[in-house]
């Protein structure tokens, strides 16, 4: 292995191993310094394990289900051990599959902790390699807060190592991850208790889909603990004692989960040796090209605090690569128009300006299309789900700057109308599209 690169990308998550994947593929001489399992949070601690956990979920629901449909079924519990089990195979798997991909893109892997030692000079466990380009793509950790007994509780990385099903469980926080987590295990039994500091979940999302979701988490005996602030937890035989600022809102726990929110990892990173600039919160910040404020060290992925999603971190890295080895001087991610998805029962699709951000900019331009239904699907079923679409548009030619799905399917439904949302896609552009029948998503073509 030599010591001196064209890339060195710090962290082999989402971002890293693709910055040197197309940077490698453009003819660079690349390697990637990581100190844990190929493929970072996503891979390993984010969206792969929970995914397999929601389809967990959804299958428990489908199994309710089943009788509207004629069939009769006996349950004989669930098998957490089990499943998870089989989701650290199948992520083990992925992370061997990755030592290959390195191989064959000819990328050097350094397995060990980066730390910058000079502006593209790096330490990796007492070995120096430098390189003409710096990536730092060395994502988040799960934030704790700094409150009495906090270590009793555990946080997203320590619900993957769950080997057994809590029973009773808490989680604090009201961003996706929350939503995720709580959805997923009350859906496989556990009883489950939310406290939100604020008054909603999903705070940035449009109203329609938050208030939906609230009403779903409610029906689905998820017990809400708005405007509440956690104060200290505490040890008790087995159980953890969660404690608030209101009393009717004390619990004892198997287990309290803190889905706060995500801290940068730059602590120990040496970005001072560099002089690479970090904001109040640790983020790094950069420009519309990710790079940082030192030439030749650019930071991409979580660890920038913008949008923190595994296509973003990707996309971001590719398009990094194709600018410094590509030829394509003006290559960039716009960050604007990001469809995002929540694993939430059911899920959520959403892409664009909320209603409220519409109307703060555009005023009386925008116009707004809604509709609520029940799928056919649970025209079968007892239980039933609602979904519920908002399209808004803006100006005489009803330019779509915004499309909001909550239901069954809303996942797999966004992702084509988000390419025509980037576009440009007028009102009309989805009026003309000859529906998909019988569908929920045709409802998007047909809102009147
Ligand atoms: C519970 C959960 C669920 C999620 N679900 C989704 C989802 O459904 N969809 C979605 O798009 N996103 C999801 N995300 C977000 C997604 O995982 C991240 O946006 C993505 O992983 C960011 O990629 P990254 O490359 O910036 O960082 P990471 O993937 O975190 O990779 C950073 C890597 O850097 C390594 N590293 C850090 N410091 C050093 C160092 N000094 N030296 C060497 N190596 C170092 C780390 O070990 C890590 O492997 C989820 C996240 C969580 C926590």
């Amino acid at each position: 292995m030599q010591d001196h690169y064209d890339l060195i990308a710090i962290g082999a998550g989402s971002g890293g191993l693709s910055v040197v994947e197309r940077a490698a593929r453009h003819g660079a001489r690349c390697a990637v310094v990581e100190k844990g399992p190929l493929g970072g949070t996503c891979v390993n601690v984010g969206c792969v394990p929970k995914k397999v956990m929601w389809y967990a979920a959804e299958t428990a629901h489908r199994l309710e289900d089943a009788a509207g449909y004629g069939f009769k079924l006996a349950r004989e519990g669930f098998d957490w051990t089990g499943l998870v089990t089989k989701r650290e195979a199948y992520i083990t798997d992925i992370n061997t599959w990755y030592h290959t991909y390195l191989k064959d893109s000819g990328v050097d892997l350094i397995q060990g902790t980066a730390r910058f030692v000079a502006e593209r000079t790096l330490d990796v466990d007492g070995r120096q390699v430098t390189a003409d380009h710096v990536v730092i793509a060395v994502g988040g950790r799960p934030t704790v807060p700094d409150l009495p007994g906090a270590a009793l509780g555990i946080t997203s990385d320590g619900f993957f190592a769950l080997q057994t099903q809590p029973r009773r469980v808490a989680v604090v926080g009201a961003g996706y991850i929350a939503v995720e987590l709580a959805g997923l295990l009350q859906a496989l039994g556990s009883e489950v208790s939310m406290y939100l500091r604020g008054e909603t979940l999903l705070r940035a999302f449009d109203a329609m889909v938050r208030d939906t979701l609230m009403e779903q988490m409610l029906a689905a005996g998820v017990n809400l603990f708005p405007r509440t602030q956690v104060s200290r937890l505490s040890a008790h035989p087995d159980r953890v004692a969660l404690h608030c600022d209101q009393e009717a809102c004390e619990g004892m726990f198997d287990q309290v989960i803190w889905a706060i929110g995500r801290t940068p990892v730059t602590a120990g990173l040496g970005l001072a040796m560099a002089g690479v600039a970090q904001d109040e919160q640790g983020f790094i910040p950069t420009d519309a090209f990710q790079n940082t404020n030192v030439a030749g060290v650019y930071a991409i992925g979580d660890v920038t605090g913008r949008a923190a999603l595994t296509p973003v971190a990707i996309a971001a890295g590719r398009r990094l690569a194709d600018r410094l080895f590509g030829g394509q001087p003006e290559r960039h991610l716009s960050y604007d128009t990001i469809p995002s998805v929540v694993f939430s029962h059911p899920p959520i699709g959403t892409v664009g300006l909320t209603e409220e951000e519409a109307r703060a900019t555009h005023g009386s331009a925008v116009k707004v299309y809604t509709t609520r239904f029940t799928s056919m699907y649970h025209a079968m079923t007892d239980h039933k789900v609602p979904t519920a679409m908002k399209l808004i548009t803006v100006g005489a030619r009803e330019k779509v700057v915004g499309i909001h799905i909550i239901g069954p399917g809303a996942d797999e439904m966004l992702q084509g109308f988000a390419v025509a949302m980037r576009m440009g896609a007028i009102k009309q552009d989805l009026d003309d599209t000859v529906a998909l029948h019988p569908t929920s998503a045709e409802e998007l073509v047909t809102l009147r």
